[in-house]
């Protein structure tokens, strides 16, 4: 077996994503993968969120297993589909009473069976607002903080700046499937960022100038946040055919035709990691502060590779948060 690991990716952060489980079995399924997934060291682990709020339960009992079992910070994200503002805000209180201060703020989706026009939102309309509403509901929640004066046990001081909440935002580096434009999805990029976003995460894409090429843009219109590619290994024709109907992304042809002539489910699983693997170094190469797995619940597939990108060191790797915010993109072709 040939070594594929890639010492020049250096030490960037990198982190998952998993969704709730709908079963027992699968519950004790996604513990295991936890395990496996936190030892590698990601910088979070994120948890989706059903789009009318159907797995709050099940996305918070996620949450709370990472807190409870693991020392990695858990990311919850959270949607703005079908809430009133009181409705939003208690919820989001309940995250932060659990722990979590990490969030993905999302417009989500309309439900199936809404039809064009229908109104679904509630009273958030954006990611933006979603945004707006963690912050203010975190700045309610904790006005100040207490802490010790030097040299004198009983006194106590007031610290009146804020524990650190990160909001992460979606970014869509092939434009929003509803979008009209790509300068309406970097308008909608400046607007969360005005609104206090601090990361964002990218919807899965399948060639490294997508992504690069969008930084590019991103940063000349004047967004200054880390932006973390989204990367999905892709192990079957079924999968890919799944992400496209719910991405709305392009078929790569190049892997579809792959991953079709493989005829063996070995053989398509190493198309998948091989691709993906490519596509991270290249990424990295031209200046990704870091990369966000698509997990699938499964820990093999996207720890072979960051393996194989030199990426699982016994040695920590760096936060996002040490990034310059404005990571240079280095030139691509
Ligand atoms: P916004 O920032 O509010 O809008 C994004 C873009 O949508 C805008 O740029 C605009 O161009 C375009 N747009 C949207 N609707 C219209 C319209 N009607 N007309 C014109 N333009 C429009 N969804 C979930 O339900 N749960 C999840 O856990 C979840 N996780 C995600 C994680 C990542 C990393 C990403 C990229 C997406 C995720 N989504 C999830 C999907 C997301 O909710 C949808 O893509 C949603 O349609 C847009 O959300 P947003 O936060 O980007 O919305």
């Amino acid at each position: 077996m040939p070594d594929t690991s890639d010492p020049a990716c250096g030490n960037i952060p990198f982190s998952f994503e998993l969704y709730p489980p709908k079963s027992d079995a699968a519950t004790s399924a996604l513990h295991a993968t936890i395990k496996r997934l936190a030892a590698a060291g990601p910088e979070f682990i994120s948890v989706t969120y059903g789009a009318n709020g159907s797995s709050r339960r099940s996305s918070l009992d996620v949450l709370t297993h990472l807190l409870r079992t693991t020392t990695v910070d858990p990311l919850a994200h959270l949607t703005c589909v079908g809430s009133s503002n009181a409705e939003a805000s208690r919820l989001i209180r309940e995250f932060l009473d659990a722990g979590v201060r990490n969030f993905l703020a999302l417009r989500g989706d309309p439900p199936e069976g809404t039809r064009e026009g229908d109104a679904f939102l509630g009273d958030l309309g954006s990611a933006a607002e979603l945004v707006q509403l963690i912050h203010r509901v975190q700045a309610e929640r904790v006005p100040y903080r207490e802490a010790a004066i030097p040299g004198l046990p009983a006194a106590r001081t007031i610290k009146r700046e804020r524990e650190k909440v990160r909001i992460a935002v979606a970014a869509f580096p092939n434009g929003h499937p509803r979008s009209r434009s790509t300068t309406q999805d970097i308008d909608t990029l400046l607007a969360k960022q005005a609104a206090g976003a601090n990361l964002a995460i990218t919807q899965l894409f399948f060639h490294a100038d997508h992504y690069l090429g969008f930084i590019q843009r991103a940063r000349a219109a004047g967004v200054e946040f880390p932006i973390l590619p989204g990367i999905m290994p892709v192990t079957s024709p079924a999968r890919l055919r799944r992400i496209l109907e719910l991405s709305g992304e392009e078929l790569p042809s190049e892997l579809a035709i792959a991953l079709e002539v493989e005829p063996t489910k070995e053989g398509q699983r190493e198309i998948g990691i091989r691709h993906a693997t490519e596509l991270a170094r290249k990424l990295i190469a031209g200046g990704a502060p870091g990369l966000h797995l698509y997990a699938f619940n499964q820990h093999e597939t996207v720890l072979a590779v960051l393996e194989r990108c030199g990426l699982l060191t016994p040695t920590p790797a760096p936060s996002v948060s040490e990034f310059p915010a404005s990571h240079p993109v280095k030139e691509y072709s």
